[in-house]
């Protein structure tokens, strides 16, 4: 038994999911695996971004230098929720 239950999904899973997650209709675990797997994939991160972007949900962070920083947010986020989810289920 692991210690969480979340799952690794992959780029099918979470291309799946984009819309969802975007329009913050995702349950809480599947957010927090979509956003695991965006961390470690380049890809879904980069799609992901340009469907916010599409959304009109960013504004002027299209620079690599933005990415970078968004990718970095987001792996601190999911450190965040995974230890808040450990804690919960003790
Ligand atoms: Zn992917």
């Amino acid at each position: 038994m692991s210690d969480t239950d979340l799952v690794a999904i992959d780029c099918t899973e979470a291309g799946r999911r984009l819309w969802a997650y975007l329009d913050g209709e995702l349950a809480a675990p599947s957010v927090t695996e979509m956003e695991a797997h965006l961390t470690s994939c380049a890809k879904c991160l980069r799609l992901n971004q340009s469907q916010r972007q599409f959304l009109g949900l960013l504004h002027d962070d299209r620079t690599p230098t933005g990415l970078e920083a968004q990718a970095a947010a987001l792996r601190e986020k999911v450190r965040q929720r995974l230890a808040e989810e450990r804690a919960r289920s003790r």
